[in-house]
């Protein structure tokens, strides 16, 4: 056997730990003490990069050999430093990859594991280069000492996501994938079931009940992994490919519902919210596709969420047409618009479009800790009431959050507190995750609108 198959046998003891507190701990340390955003513990094998413990980024990312540099910590199992991407004296191949990533600086030392081979790294990232600060890597490197000590706990303890369990992982919106994708490849995942919906529950805040379920896209790419939306959807979001993935995505996303239907009758009234590009809300003939995967599928057009979703670079509303909008809802569509508060928000919007329902942007649920963003969950609350609208709080993630949301009368949540999006198999614990983690007792939340 050669070093690296030794030390890709040892990796392999690695590579599926769940984050533990201890990991997450140095790696929070690491980011704070060099000052860089992004911090990560990744452990290689012999084919790919996996993140297992991270602060700034997500976790349960995957990436080729090809596409690491971490891995050539790995190999030469010592430490690689790059100041700044752009200069054109750092290692030619790895200052590449940092740029096409977004990254000027970036800073690994490598981890031992319990056969004292190399295994993983930890290491720092920076969008800006560090020119005037400098990463002390003698202290990166004690650091990796106590990332080795929590990775030998974590092997010990058995602290292994199963297989079902890993792609809970939330995979990361990451340009590493991007870079070798076409529109040509994903019209053709489509085509072969490569690209499914994965699902986040959308809870009621007051009664922990499960409202719907959020279809959100995963590409199970044979060579990549598992691909987020944010890899392929803007390669083909202002192509005509767009009408049909969404379509297929609706397609899929109610075929599962009926599943789910005929084995859980809890799932009853359960729905299904599906993304929906703006560019579909200005087809004169939008109402007419729609009703026909959801007459395919035997399911009634009021278990429909539709979710009107930001498309880049396109002035949306000039896009939606309000007579579009106002079909679907005489045909028992419930349709939202996503992302308020986010970068498109646009009060012009929500003058124009007359929709059943809000979805708050990531951003304010994930800064309810904080007076603005109360602020803003209140006023959103305020005006969807008066409206006669309902309003989602999408990115809560922790109890505090989720807590505050429910005090502030929000009636439904989103979040990493109650599940990060998985597949649909998952199910069955969607139905319990807002009794599990219910949002705390305490003041009552008041009954806001329902869809
Ligand atoms: P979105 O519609 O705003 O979906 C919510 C995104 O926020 C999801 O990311 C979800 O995983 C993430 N998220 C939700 N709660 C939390 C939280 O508590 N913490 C954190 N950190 N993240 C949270 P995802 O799956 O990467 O989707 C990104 C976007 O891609 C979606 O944003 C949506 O705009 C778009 N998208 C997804 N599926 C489709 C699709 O089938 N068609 C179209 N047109 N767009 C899609
Ligand atoms: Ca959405
Ligand atoms: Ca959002």
């Amino acid at each position: 056997m050669t070093d690296d198959d030794r030390r890709a046998r040892s990796a392999a003891h690695y590579t599926k730990l769940a984050p533990t507190p201890g990991l997450t701990a140095v790696v929070e340390l690491a980011a704070q003490i060099t000052g860089c955003p992004v911090a990560m513990v990744n452990v290689v094998d012999g084919a790919h990069q996996y993140t297992i413990a991270a602060h700034g980024i997500s976790t349960g990312i995957v990436v080729p050999l090809r596409l690491s540099g971490c891995a050539r910590v790995i190999t030469g199992n010592a430490p690689i430093v790059i100041a700044d991407a752009a200069d054109r004296g750092e290692d030619g191949e790895l200052a590449t990859l940092l740029r096409d990533v977004g990254f000027r600086t970036y800073a690994g030392v490598p981890v031992l594991g319990r056969e004292g081979l190399p295994v993983a790294t930890l290491c720092v990232l920076d969008p800006d280069p560090q020119a005037d600060r400098i990463i002390d890597v003698a202290t990166l490197e004690r650091l990796a000492i106590l990332v080795r000590d929590a990775l030998d706990v974590a092997r010990s303890q058995g602290g292994h996501l199963s297989t079902e369990d890993l792609p809970n992982a939330e995979p990361l919106d990451n340009a590493v994938t991007t870079i070798e994708i076409g529109v040509r490849e994903v019209a053709s995942a489509v085509d072969n079931d490569e690209i499914v919906p994965w699902y986040m529950p959308i809870i009621d805040l007051e009664t922990g009940g499960l409202l719907a379920v959020e279809a959100l896209a995963r590409w199970l790419h044979p060579t990549l992994g598992i691909l987020p939306p944010g890899a392929f959807v803007p390669l083909i979001e202002n192509t005509d490919l767009i009408i049909d993935f969404d379509l297929a995505m609706l397609a899929r996303a109610l075929d599962d519902l009926r599943r789910w239907r005929t084995t859980d009758t809890d799932a009853a009234d359960v729905k299904v919210a599906v993304n929906m590009s703006a560019h579909h809300f200005y087809r004169p003939d939008c109402a007419d596709r729609i009703d026909k995967v959801a007459t395919a599928a035997g399911i009634a057009s009021d278990s429909i969420i539709l979710e009107i979703t930001e498309t880049v670079a396109v002035p949306t509303t000039a896009l939606i047409n309000s007579r579009v909008i106002n079909e679907l809802q005489e045909r028992g569509y419930i349709v939202v618009l996503d992302d308020i508060g986010g970068p498109w928000l646009p009060a012009e919007h929500l003058l124009s479009f007359g929709v059943n329902g809000l979805k708050a942007d990531r951003a304010v649920g994930s800064s309810l800790h904080t007076p603005t963003g109360r602020a803003l969950a209140r006023a959103l609350t305020a005006l969807t009431d008066e409206l006669g609208q309902f309003l989602v709080i999408e990115g809560i993630e922790t109890a505090e959050q989720a807590h505050q949301a429910r005090i502030i009368g929000a009636r439904y949540g989103q979040g990493f507190y109650w599940s990060a999006a998985q597949p649909a198999h998952a199910f069955p614990t969607f139905r319990l995750a807002g009794r599990l983690n219910p949002p705390g007792a305490g003041q009552p939340g008041r009954d806001g609108n329902a869809p």
